[in-house]
């Protein structure tokens, strides 16, 4: 009948005394108990999840930029990657004149679909 009456501390906090529980034997006292409840709940991360795709869908739009439509070259990719433009040229891709008359190939119906 010692073991009944013998006195833990709890393991999480060390400050009060745990609790036994039969079957469970010995659990940590009824606030780290409580504390350790709360944490095991399902957060609520539906939101931050949401915001975090249409930020990345912000950081990244520039990747949905297609360089040509129809042969055409896209004035939104040469105004969202002057440097890969000039290096198109410089390798023969495409020419300079292909670059003055790149026009605005994904407009803007194509979003509001
Ligand atoms: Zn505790």
């Amino acid at each position: 009948m010692r073991l009944c009456q013998m006195k833990k501390i709890c393991l999480i906090c060390r400050k009060r005394l745990a609790v036994n529980i039969p079957p469970f034997g010995w659990l940590p006292c009824d606030v780290c108990r409580k504390r350790h409840q709360e944490i095991a709940k399902p957060k609520r991360t539906g939101e931050v999840t949401t915001d975090q795709i249409k930020e990345d869908r912000k950081i990244y739009r520039k990747d949905l930029i297609q360089p040509f439509k129809d042969g055409h070259l896209s004035r939104e990719f040469a105004e969202a990657y002057p440097e890969k433009v000039q290096q198109m040229v410089k390798e023969g891709n495409i020419t300079k004149e292909e670059v003055q008359s790149a026009r605005d190939v994904w407009d803007l119906d194509y979003y509001k679909r």
